[in-house]
């Protein structure tokens, strides 16, 4: 049977130059990046080297390029570093209620800290008003995250307007860039973010590595104490073979932005426009303007989205929702629900995300088997009702 992968925005495949520039760094070349001798230059100078490719993919520069285990690591020591280092005595943070959980959980950890926490909603359209965050400023206001992608629905906030309203107040400034970086281009400087996460798994790097960019004059405590590695921000025997991995997805990612994002986003249009003219009621959740070229959600009433998952997966087509699993119970997708929708509509919502590898046939064969998979699925649906034929 035939497997299309259409599930990026979970994770990718590492790039076969990428696990080349990494392989070195297991066996030949596995010197610890602090020792002094040999061993140790030659990996010091692959994850220099590495550091400054990630930079340069972000505008920043390379000191300010701190290597983490992955995303969830870079929002947490951006998120708790911020507010460890401030001595106020009142604290607040302004984040909005679509974020990965990444960062949300780690705002609700910070509320049982009694640090109080403004969750800005997001408009139907997946987006943010940046008045909304300008409203939500008070004078004990210490940081402001926003992401820059969203990962259920590929919508983009407003991130420059973000940022002159955070740098107006003062405030500093952190965007998720996990499901943007390598996708889309990232100026630091011109979105004026103080820190800004991104994550390997999701740019063709391998899974347990990624990156923090800290603007220079930042203050942050780190979430580690250990070695002096990384001048103290990151603590811990670097991941050598993961960073180079990660520099080489960068380079490679910097190389190729705007022709794949042409190419991506055509094949998404070509799967999008098919799956609405086959699929009656079909519709898109979020922005078609503002969102990365290689996501869709699509609501596709009257299916369960797991059930749906599960028989397309059975037909060779690799998926998802946005729902999170826990306990059993499969709940609604909590980005779809603060934009608006009913739960059983986020329920009935599938996300597709093409990739590198993503071929117009795989457009094609996915587009062979949903209307089937769907039709056959809403016949056992209580409340569907097939539209009559015209005779
Ligand atoms: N932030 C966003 C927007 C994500 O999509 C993800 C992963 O799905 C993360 C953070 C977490 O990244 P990691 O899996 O590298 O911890």
């Amino acid at each position: 049977m035939r497997r299309i992968y259409l599930d990026h925005n979970a994770t990718t495949p590492v790039d076969s130059e990428v696990l080349g520039a990494m392989l070195p760094y297991f066996v030949e070349d596995f010197g610890n990046a602090s020792s002094i001798h040999s061993f140790g230059q030659k990996t010091r100078s692959a994850v220099e080297h590495a550091r400054e490719s990630v930079a340069a993919l972000i505008g920043a520069r390379p000191a300010e390029i701190v290597f983490t285990s992955g995303g969830t690591e870079s929002d947490n020591t951006a998120i708790f570093g911020i507010v460890a280092a401030s001595r106020s005595a009142s604290k607040h943070v302004i984040t909005t209620s679509i974020e990965h959980p990444a960062v949300l959980n780690a705002c609700e950890s910070l509320e049982k800290q009694g640090v109080q926490v403004t969750y800005v909603s997001a408009a139907r359209d997946g987006r943010v008003d940046p008045g909304n965050i300008r409203r939500a400023l008070r004078p004990d206001t210490l940081l402001i995250t926003v992401m820059h992608a969203n990962n259920e629905l590929g919508t983009i906030q407003p991130l420059e307007e973000v940022g002159s309203i955070a740098s107006e107040a003062e405030v500093y400034f952190h965007t998720d860039a996990v499901q943007s970086a390598g996708k889309i281009s990232i100026e630091v400087n011109r979105f004026r973010v103080d820190l800004l996460s991104l994550s390997g798994h999701k740019l063709y790097a391998p899974k347990g590595v990624g990156a923090l960019y800290i603007r220079s004059g930042t203050h942050i405590k780190p979430l580690l104490f250990g070695g002096h590695h990384q001048r103290d921000y990151r603590p811990g025997t670097e991941n050598v073979a993961g960073i180079v991995g990660l520099g080489k997805a960068a380079e490679l990612a910097r190389a190729s932005l705007t022709a794949e994002g042409s190419r991506i986003a055509s094949l998404r249009d070509r799967l999008e426009t098919g799956i609405l003219a086959k699929v009656p009621e079909a519709r898109v959740n979020g922005s078609l303007t503002a969102r990365t070229p290689n996501t869709t959600n699509i609501l596709i009433p009257y299916v369960e989205g797991e059930a749906l998952i599960i028989a397309l997966d059975l037909r060779g087509v690799a998926c998802s929702t946005g729902a999170a699993c826990s306990s059993g119970a499969v709940a609604p997708s909590h980005v779809l629900t603060a934009i608006g929708l009913a739960p059983e509509d986020a329920r009935a919502s599938l996300r597709f995300s093409l990739g590198r590898y993503t071929t117009a046939e795989h457009v094609d064969y996915a587009l062979s088997v949903i209307p089937g998979v769907v039709e056959h699925l809403r016949d056992l649906s209580p409340v569907y009702k097939r539209p009559a034929i015209a005779q």
